[in-house]
């Protein structure tokens, strides 16, 4: 699934890519993902030229003087800019063609992925949205202070988008073991030295991914279609059995909340 490093990686290819280039023609070669995508879009977005794109947690915004493109990737979704000519490959579902004869194309196989739209830059997804963790907001006291009636694990905690956006499981996983916190530990639990700790371990865990383009779990392309495979050392996630690389003690994998959670008994209290 893509997380925030893979969309901030693809923010950072499309600014290169589309900003400022003209959309010549729109087409929805199917009318849903998640939700309908909107079919005035086709005229809408025609003649339009990209001013901006910004990323919310993990939403895409493509900003046009008529309003901004909101798309998520879900599950399974990738973007790639091709020449326009480039046949269609299954699963491409969405295709903005620019007059440079670039085409962008939104590729998600399981469909949990989104294309809207919003004429003044508000929506109801966005609009609860918690900070970003790269964000000032996102300071040694933020976590202290939100977590002091969650009687939630600091797992689920840390990974709800009201609080904090853009922490999925894996980033969870591994900041939680770089800061030592054992992630069954109920969130009010946790003493303020060491939520500055984990702020400042999600920070550089996610920066570092950023840097390095994204954690490439499975077939992540960077968006200028070459194959981008990157990968980062994970410290414990899917490394079941393996050993830790602090103590040499072997990662344990449990479920919280339906979701595989990795850490290591030793070092995660
Ligand atoms: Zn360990």
């Amino acid at each position: 699934m893509p997380e925030l490093p893979e969309v901030e990686t693809i923010k950072l290819g499309l600014e290169v890519l589309i900003v400022n280039q003209v959309v010549e023609r729109i087409y929805l070669h199917r009318a849903n993902l998640r939700w309908d995508i909107p079919k005035h879009l086709v005229t809408t977005l025609a003649n339009q030229s990209v001013n901006k794109i910004r990323r919310r947690g993990k939403y895409l915004l493509i900003e046009f003087d008529v309003g901004t493109l909101i798309i998520h990737l879900g599950m399974s979704g990738s973007i790639k800019v091709l020449d326009s000519n480039t046949s269609l490959k299954k699963h491409d579902h969405f295709e903005l063609v620019f007059a440079n004869k670039k085409s962008m194309r939104l590729n998600d196989p399981r469909r949990f992925g989104a294309v809207l739209f919003s004429k003044d830059n508000t929506h109801p997804l966005l609009d609860n949205l918690g900070i970003e963790p790269l964000g000032e907001l996102f300071d040694n006291e933020y976590l202290y202070t939100k977590s002091r009636k969650k009687q939630q694990n600091i797992k689920a905690f840390i990974m709800d988008s009201k609080i904090i956006v853009g922490i999925g499981n894996i980033y969870a996983c591994e900041s939680l073991h770089k800061a030592g916190i054992h992630p069954e530990r109920k969130a009010v639990s946790i003493n303020k030295k060491y939520y500055a700790t984990l702020t400042k371990c999600i920070k550089e865990i996610l920066s570092r991914s950023i840097a390095a383009g994204g954690t490439t779990l499975q077939d992540f392309s960077a968006v200028d279609g070459k194959p981008g495979y990157f990968s980062q050392t994970l410290l414990v996630y899917g490394r079941k059995n393996e050993k830790c690389t602090q103590c040499g003690c072997k990662i344990v994998c449990i479920t919280q909340s339906q979701r595989s959670t990795f850490y290591c008994k030793h070092c995660q209290q």
